[in-house]
């Protein structure tokens, strides 16, 4: 049986490449090639970057109101669509269907909504100067490149096209070749709620299709999540092209801190979702989990017992999986080797530590949750981000240890504290350097809270009224109201 072949997405439908080069999607659950998938080649580049020239044209001349009132029909076909395409992000994902059901489509829908919300209040301002004045514009920046990873699929391609749409720009998207069909049924969904061709294009490829989008001198920002390395690349070729504007959404090694006053039941609730909701592939994960030492026996007991009694693994259609697979064979060993390490670095393996075949999903690229304790700060588990479910328990003693050690580190990401000391909650969070905090909490990201890192874990925003200032610029603009004088 032949395989469907997508093609990529370009002035409103699909369009063929000229090399005939493709590449295999295979579901992570299943080790099975699912669909293959058209290479942006030159033809497909070209066009894409003329369909997005005439898309900025209309789209940046419509009002807010117009803009917002296509984008809601847009929402609303996202909403009535939500299980086909939640569907989808599971088979390209390998991640359970009770999250991709109800999290991943959703949130990618409320991102657009709150943006089309925004688009008709985008404004300037204006100052009187004695007389003379001046008003600002905030105008569009123009054609955007967004470039996605494979963690949430739709949701990275909706919070990037929402800004940048609202505030009249165009986006050339490629999302990760590992999970390429969400972005594509985006863009039929923008066409058919009644956004012009070419203000949403798709480009479909690896490194090299990313690579061109952030040299292309007709481009004038991208938006960029992904690994901190990637993304270091991606500025370099972003300043030395034309010097576009970033926003960089890159990897994390947050800090989850357990006070001893904590509620245990909640705390233990939080480390797993922290550590194991979307089988540890969400970069803000809390994966250095600080525990109090006196509270670290009971939350140890519970946080091993409800790790091994309440995580199944499977199929991850099966609507009672809570974990799914990892996104390829080549991640899941990377996963293992880091398990490995932790073990000949001196941690103590709690529980897991394994590839899983479950009986309902043998051929998947599962690893088991897995939680080390006895780990100290500088063990290769405790540094680098693992992009799996493996958990790093480390004991502490006092507030102004922890936070000491919960900075140290080059990433800034996301940051959780657990206490019932209200005082101290927000005294602690002011003082640890991460862009995105959880207080008696841990992963809720919803549309109306900016998202983005410190140090090296990003730049820019996404989601909130914030990022409007990353999909526009300032116009000033001076009226001179008396004789202009001169001394010439
Ligand atoms: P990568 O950095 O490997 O890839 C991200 C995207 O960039 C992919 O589409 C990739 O293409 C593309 N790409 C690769 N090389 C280049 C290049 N030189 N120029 C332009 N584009 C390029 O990240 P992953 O996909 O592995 O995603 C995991 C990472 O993403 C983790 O570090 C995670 O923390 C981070 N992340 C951050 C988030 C945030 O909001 N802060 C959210 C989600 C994930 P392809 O893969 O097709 O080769």
């Amino acid at each position: 049986m032949s395989l469907v072949r997508y093609q990529n997405f370009i002035h409103g439908t699909y369009l063929a490449n000229t090399t005939n080069e493709v590449f295999d999607v295979r579901n992570p659950a299943t080790d099975e090639v699912i669909y293959q998938v058209e290479v942006a080649d030159e033809r497909i580049q070209q066009a894409a970057i003329e369909s997005a020239k005439k898309g900025v044209a209309q789209w940046s001349a419509m009002t807010g109101v117009e803009r917002s009132r296509v984008l809601l029909k847009a929402v609303a076909l996202l909403r009535e669509r939500n299980d086909e395409l939640a569907r989808i992000e599971v088979l390209d994902t390998g991640k359970p269907w009770q999250e991709a059901s109800v999290v991943d489509v959703v949130t990618g829908a409320d991102s657009i909504e709150f943006f089309a919300g925004l688009a008709a209040t985008i404004e300037g301002n204006q100052q009187d100067l004695g007389g003379d004045f001046y008003y600002t514009r905030r105008e569009p920046l123009g054609i955007c490149a967004g470039i996605g990873a494979w963690n949430y699929p739709l949701q990275i391609a909706c919070w990037k096209s929402a800004p940048a749409l609202a505030c009249g720009n165009v986006m050339i998207f490629k999302p990760s070749e590992e999970t390429p069909l969400g972005a594509l049924k985006l863009a039929e969904i923008f066409i058919e709620a009644g956004v012009p061709a070419g203000v949403f294009n798709v480009v479909q490829g690896a490194a090299e299709v990313g690579q061109w989008l952030t040299q292309h001198p007709d481009i004038e920002k991208v938006s960029f999540t992904g690994e901190v390395g990637t993304g270091k690349k991606v500025m370099a070729a972003a300043a030395a092209s034309n010097l576009k504007d970033v926003t960089m959404e890159l990897g994390g090694k947050s800090p989850l801190i357990i006070f001893d006053d904590s509620d245990v039941e909640e705390a233990v609730s939080g480390a797993m979702l922290a550590n194991f909701y979307t089988q540890g592939e969400v970069c803000t994960n809390g994966t250095r989990v600080f525990v109090q030492r006196g509270i670290y026996a009971s939350f140890m007991d519970q946080l091993k017992a409800r790790t091994e009694a309440n995580i199944v693994l499977g199929d991850p259609m099966d609507p009672e999986t809570n974990m799914g697979a990892l996104i390829s064979k080549k991640h899941q060993e990377l996963v293992l080797g880091y398990i490995q390490s932790g073990k000949q670095q001196g941690a103590t393996l709690v529980t897991g530590g394994d590839a899983v075949s479950p009986t309902s999903a043998p051929n998947g690229y599962f690893v088991a949750p897995t939680i080390f304790t006895d780990c100290n700060d500088e063990m290769t588990i405790v540094k680098e981000e693992i992009f799996g479910p493996v958990m790093s328990v480390l004991v502490f003693d006092d507030e102004e240890e922890v936070i000491r050690r919960a900075n140290d580190t080059h990433l800034g990401l996301a940051a959780g504290v657990f206490t019932q000391d209200i005082r101290r909650a927000h005294r602690v969070i002011h003082q640890i350097n991460a862009g995105i905090c959880w207080i008696n909490a841990y992963g809720a990201s919803p549309a109306e809270m900016p998202v983005g890192g410190y140090k090296q874990s990003g730049i820019g925003r996404e989601n909130g009224i914030e990022t409007l200032k990353h999909y526009t610029q300032i116009k000033a603009v001076y009226v001179g109201m008396n004789k202009l004088e001169s001394p010439f």
